[in-house]
């Protein structure tokens, strides 16, 4: 499936000497999103209001007066809040809720004149790996319709996949961009854990979850980085400054690949023989490839699920039938209006992981769970500190297959699990990683390799992406 544009300096030039209108881009993607309605990756589209606002951007365009983003058409996840526009988190308990303001990265796209096209689905509160949990039913994968497009924000990438935007935005709290980034042939970035503003953001694991885009070009994923990074003063735990695109010198590059990942049972046989493939190209290329140990890969997955639905438990509780949205028709009392609201309106998933939580928080069991999964948390980030010590970047497949069939993992909340196996760890210690193509299987579906590099480096990891890509692209 190749997009009309896979960037926006395409689209830009193509603005610049008059070769299409932004009217007529908006109209080219409306076009494409109801003749793909049947992959229900866009919830809602805001149709009227954005020919008003494509007159108004192309006007700025005319008179030289545009921002940075003129012609960039983006779509949001729908756990992102857009002032006066619903927004769910794909939940029933939120149904109908209408944001009061814009969440801080989605002001800063619209501040530089970026169009915001419509709502996407994902998994309920982003809990999820394969957009079966939407409340809106699932998102089919446009690569091969009967496979999941990944998850959580799945709507957000098969919605660039298909091209029916130019930029979707998702959020990562365990590998939710870079999984369906993966899955759809797309790239999927990761920043680090405080470069942008989680203001907006409906909150799943406070400490873990980041916004970022999904794209088609990988310039174009820290462009919108570089815009939507930065100090906010609703964020206390962003980075002071902000994030500057800059072009490094593509000097040859220390990669470290985690030994436990590649030679590890359950990675399928065509990934890793595209990974290793690229590990031979790269060295080939003059690159230092090392293989390097993490021994604690299957800690990465307990550990996550631990302290996510710990802070999920407590993020959660404030959707209670009476703040927000979602009130059983039944409900009498104060306890039983949280009882009944609750249990109709969250799905069977969210419900599994806010008791997981709230257990490993209660009195008795805190310590065994909750502050010892914080410990192995801190040697996770320690670890990865130190090989980033010797390293440039950390390179792993971004999953370990590419995408599965739909009903395959419904069952099975551990085989869904497991989908995170190499994407929780940037989360878990918040360094940034990015999803790019590595390549596609017999049958045709994609799958991406991981770059990880040091915390607050994306420039590091901007030019490492660019130059496994051009070693992909070689051949
Ligand atoms: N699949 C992971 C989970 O279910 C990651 C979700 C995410 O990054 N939001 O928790």
């Amino acid at each position: 499936m190749t997009p009309r544009y896979s960037s926006l300096s395409e689209v830009q030039k193509d603005l610049g000497v008059g070769a299409i209108t932004l009217p007529e881009l908006v109209s080219y993607y409306l076009d494409n999103i109801e003749r793909s309605s049947h992959l229900n990756a866009f919830i809602e589209v805001y149709k009227d209001e954005i020919k008003s606002q494509a007159e108004i951007v192309q006007q700025k365009i005319q008179s030289g007066k545009a921002g940075k983003l003129a012609g960039a058409v983006i779509g949001l996840k729908d756990n992102l809040c857009y002032k006066g526009h619903v927004v769910t988190a794909s939940s029933k308990i939120l149904a109908g809720f209408e944001s009061l303001y814009t969440a801080t990265a989605v002001e800063r796209l619209l501040a530089e004149d970026a169009i915001i096209i419509g709502r996407l689905s994902c998994d309920e509160f982003a809990m999820g790996s394969s957009n079966e949990k939407s409340v809106y039913g699932p998102v089919l994968n446009p690569i091969n319709e009967k496979c999941v497009p990944g998850g959580s924000s799945g709507g957000s990438a098969a919605a660039v996949a298909a091209d029916l935007c130019l930029m979707a935005l998702g959020s990562d709290t365990g590998g939710s961009i870079r999984q369906p980034a993966s899955y759809t042939g797309t790239v999927g970035l990761k920043p680090t854990y405080g470069r942008i503003s989680r203001h907006g953001l409906i909150a799943y694991a406070s400490s873990f979850d980041q916004i970022g885009p999904i794209t088609h070009s990988i310039e174009d994923a820290f462009l919108y980085l570089s815009i939507m990074a930065g100090p906010d003063q609703y964020d206390g735990t962003l980075f002071h400054q902000g994030y500057s695109l800059e072009n490094q010198d593509a000097k040859p590059l220390l990669i470290a690949v985690l030994k436990d990942c590649v030679h590890r049972e359950g990675l399928n046989e065509e990934v890793k023989a595209a990974f290793l493939n690229l590990t031979e190209k790269l060295k080939k290329e003059g690159h230092h490839v090392e293989e390097v140990n993490f021994p604690i890969v299957d800690q990465l997955v307990p550990t996550y699920y631990v302290l996510t639905t710990a802070e999920a438990s407590s993020n959660l509780s404030r959707f209670d039938g009476i703040h927000y949205g979602y009130r059983s028709k039944e409900a009498k009392g104060i306890d039983n209006t949280y009882k009944k609201s609750r249990t109709e309106g969250f799905g069977e998933e969210v419900k599994r992981r806010i008791m997981l939580g709230t257990f490993v928080l209660s009195s008795g069991y805190y310590d065994a769970y909750y502050s010892r999964a914080q410990k192995v948390r801190r040697v996770i980030q320690n670890k990865t500190n130190e090989i980033l010590a010797h390293y440039d970047v950390i390179i792993t497949p971004t999953t370990a297959d590419a995408a599965f069939e739909m009903g395959k993992k419904s069952a099975d909340p551990i085989a869904m699990y497991l989908e995170d196996i190499f994407t929780v760890q940037a989360n878990l210690s918040g360094h940034p990683a990015i999803s790019i193509p590595l390549g596609k299987k017999q049958n045709g579906m994609p799958f991406g390799v991981q770059i990880l590099s040091r915390a607050f480096e994306e420039n590091q990891l901007l030019c490492a992406a660019q130059q496994l890509n051009a070693c992909l692209k070689e051949s």
